[in-house]
């Protein structure tokens, strides 16, 4: 066992938890260097359970030395075979996909439920990913010119890097490599020093699905590993999903030296309830969406737009839902909502709290009586009354914290959502069809859901924000990875024989 991984009967004794080592995964072996280290939690106990390697510049380029030798012949490996290894792989996920989602649970804090639903979006992307044959296919275009035959090739990019959050330690992660190693590429992860386990035990366990030594790595740490990455020439592609500042940061440093980038950033999601909704339907999906993770999720709903008269009896409804929600241990039974990540995020989104009732808004449901010492708990809060310009509505909290705004019209609320700077998902409550077409249409965000509150799009589609919720092109997972994770080329052929007609010396036209 090369991750100590906790227990349940461990995590009721903290005086017995023996602080294990995680390490980085370089050339197909678990590597533990001295150096720095990092603390990891567990937020349920509030306390540190693990200690994780810090990569320095040389852990990485060792990891993209194993990387660029692991190339060429991962390169040229059929994509056929390339698929098996996939798909034995994605059995071995479904097999331990319990034991991810503890690893998760345990280092994260969300509900066990929670933490299986995530891994479960993740191996998604593995099943689409073994379709890879068929995707990989180019065009052919007969007689371009006389004689003249054109075809595309799709060819990987090289060595390709993820670096990854802390609120999604398998599926963000399994929306990466998984496509590019199924391209052709061979892959260094940077999981979220907050998050270290579960990367390595998938590496470990795509190893035993037949991944050759090097095609996969996996370097923890800070910063220091992160810039590394983008500072290292033989990196060819960096993929991004975190915050924005940062992911504003990797695009720009990643453009200057040529990488090709995809960074996804924070987001702040709205869902305009419109007065003809269920307003019952509207207010279940919405808690879920906005304290389901505690808040944690990229694509949670945190700020409501009600629309004239849904408002009033869809704050009553919210409060009433908000307050009922059980907080506790995630892997607890019947528990709804865990700990945040960790106890310095607690505070900064109890901080948010004190800031809304600074700035006027209207606190319904106070979630900071349910903060607690023995882990980092905090409650769910609801604002209503509040305005654009307040810091609660205009910072993504990435916590446990859904404010209310209210507007007159479908036309306002449209209005609001697009004057935002974060565009990563959307939702509209109504029963009119039109209403939601034309919101559909209008609205300027990424992924919108129409009485779904959290639109994730399945594997086999591409997810990803616009305006501040995604810098770079392409989306991930889907055909948008696949053209992410691959170069196009264009060959044009002659074959002559004796009827060919002679090469011309001006620029050739079919005329
Ligand atoms: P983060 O930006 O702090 O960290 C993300 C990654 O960047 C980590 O691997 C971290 O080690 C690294 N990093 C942190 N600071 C850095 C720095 N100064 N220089 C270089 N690298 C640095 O994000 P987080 O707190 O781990 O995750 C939460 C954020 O991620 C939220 O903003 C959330 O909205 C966002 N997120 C977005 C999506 C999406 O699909 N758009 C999905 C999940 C999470």
């Amino acid at each position: 066992m090369i991750v100590g991984l906790s227990s349940r009967s461990q995590m009721n004794k903290p005086a017995e938890l023996k602080l294990d080592s995680v390490p980085v995964w370089i050339n197909g072996k678990p590597v533990t260097p001295a150096g720095r280290h990092g603390d990891v939690f567990n937020p349920a106990l509030g306390q540190v359970t693990k200690r994780v390697v810090y990569a320095d510049a040389g852990i990485v380029d060792a990891a993209v030395k194993a990387a660029a030798a692991a190339f060429p012949a991962w390169r040229d490996t059929p994509p056929l075979r390339r698929a098996r290894i996939l798909q034995k792989f994605l059995q071995l996920l479904q097999r331990e996909q319990k034991a991810l989602a503890r690893i998760v649970t345990e280092e994260h804090g969300k509900t066990l439920p929670d933490a299986m639903g995530s891994v479960q979006r993740g191996i998604e992307v593995v099943e689409f990913a073994c379709g890879i044959p068929h995707l990989l296919k180019g065009e052919f275009g007969e007689n371009a010119g006389t004689q003249i035959d054109t075809h595309t090739l799709r060819q990987p990019v090289g060595v390709c890097a993820g670096i990854t959050p802390f609120n999604f330690p398998v599926m963000v992660p399994l929306w990466m490599f998984p496509m590019a190693i199924a391209c052709g590429n061979t892959f260094i992860l940077k999981p979220s020093e907050k998050v270290p386990s579960a990367s390595i035990r998938m590496a470990q366990l795509f190893q035993e699905a037949g991944l050759p030594d090097g095609v996969l790595n996996v370097v923890q740490g800070d910063k220091v590993a992160v810039d590394a990455i983008l500072n290292h020439p033989g990196i060819h592609a960096v993929s991004f999903v975190g915050s924005t500042p940062i992911a504003k940061y990797i695009y720009e440093t990643c453009a200057k030296s040529g990488k090709r980038v995809q960074a996804l950033g924070g987001a702040k999601n709205h869902a305009v309830v419109l007065p003809d909704a269920d307003l019952e339907f509207a207010a279940d999906a919405l808690v879920g969406a906005a304290y389901g993770s505690a808040g944690e999720r990229c694509m949670a709903i945190s700020a409501v737009v009600a629309v004239g008269a849904a408002g009033d009896p869809l704050v009553k409804l919210l409060a009433q839902k908000a307050r009922a929600i059980k907080v506790g241990a995630g892997d607890a039974e019947g528990v709804e909502m865990g700990p945040l990540v960790t106890g310095q995020h607690r505070d900064k989104v109890a901080g948010y709290i004190e800031a809304g009732i600074k700035e006027g808004a209207k606190l319904v449901v106070d979630g900071r009586p349910g903060a607690r010492q023995d882990g980092f708990y905090l409650g769910t809060s609801l604002f209503d009354q509040v305005k654009p310009q307040m810091s609660i509505y205009r910072d993504e909290i990435f916590g446990p914290v859904l404010v209310v705004l209210r507007a007159e019209t479908m036309e306002e609320a449209i209005a609001l959502v697009n004057k935002n700077p974060y565009a990563n998902g959307t939702a509209i409550f109504t029963e009119s069809g039109g209403a939601a077409r034309r919101f559909a249409a209008e609205i300027q965000v990424g992924m919108v859901g129409v009485n779904v509150p959290i639109p994730v799009p399945v594997a086999y589609f591409s997810f990803g924000g616009w305006k501040n919720s995604l810098f770079g092109d392409l989306h991930v997972h889907g055909t948008e990875s696949v053209k992410f994770y691959t170069r196009t080329k264009v060959v044009t052929s002659r074959w002559p024989h004796q009827d060919t007609p002679a090469p011309g010396f001006h620029m050739p036209t079919l005329g």
